[in-house]
């Protein structure tokens, strides 16, 4: 536990984080729930800037339900084409925003058992949404959230899901809302998946470096 607080604090310093991210920019009330979860389905394998860029050009022309539905697949494609995988990624804006139409009323449900019964939205999703949506206590876990704790040796995990309800037992409450943009950043910039730039680490005297065979 000191270990953690020790290094969060470190990371806290280094990574501001609410800047430098496209949701955590986003990151406001419940007003910017639909334009979070919408950026958060375009993000999923692909680049930061990007997200930025595409969500924009699709918020000029549609920001909600309703006006998504109106789009016919062509220009939905056309318009979330650079963020890669558009066609799948057209399925799922689609169809998520005709359940929440149909299912919600137009309103983003504010529990993950609702979020998570929508096809297309999984845990890291669900949990961006009701923490920076909803100002909720959950941690949103993706692949850097998984890697690090894992290197630093806070827990031993294999999946993405098992690090989130493990972290929950160790991350001190008062790191939760900060936790997925400061280690996003961390692990774009210093604590790369193949090579880390363990000689720049902030937090390299307190890391076990758990199975980092090749580091810069
Ligand atoms: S020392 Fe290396 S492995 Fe450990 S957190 Fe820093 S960059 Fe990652």
């Amino acid at each position: 536990m000191e270990n953690i607080n020790k290094i969060m604090k470190i990371l806290s310093k280094h990574f501001n984080y609410q800047k430098r991210t496209t949701l955590n920019r986003m990151r406001k009330n419940k007003e910017n729930a639909f334009k979070i979860l919408i950026s958060c389905l375009l993000s999923l394998r692909a680049r930061d800037e990007n997200t930025e860029k595409v969500s924009q050009k699709l918020f000029d022309i549609a920001d909600t339900p309703e006006k998504i539905l109106k789009l016919s697949d062509k220009k939905l494609e056309k318009i979330i084409y650079s963020s890669g995988h558009y066609r799948k990624k057209t399925r799922v804006l689609k169809h998520v925003s005709k359940e929440i139409l149909k299912r919600f009323n137009g309103k983003i449900p504010e529990t993950r058992e609702e979020l998570l019964s929508i096809k297309g939205i999984g845990p890291k999703t669900a949990n961006i949404v009701l923490n920076f949506a909803f100002n909720q206590d959950v941690l949103p876990v993706d692949t850097h959230c998984h890697r690090i704790p894992n290197r630093l040796d806070w827990l031993k995990t294999k999946t993405p899901e098992k690090t989130e309800i493990e972290l929950m037992k160790i991350l001190p409450k008062k790191y939760w809302k900060e936790f997925n943009g400061i280690f996003v950043l961390f692990g774009r910039t210093i604590c790369q998946p193949v090579s880390p730039w363990c000689s720049k680490c902030p937090v390299e005297k307190y890391c076990k470096r758990i199975g980092v065979k090749r580091s810069r």
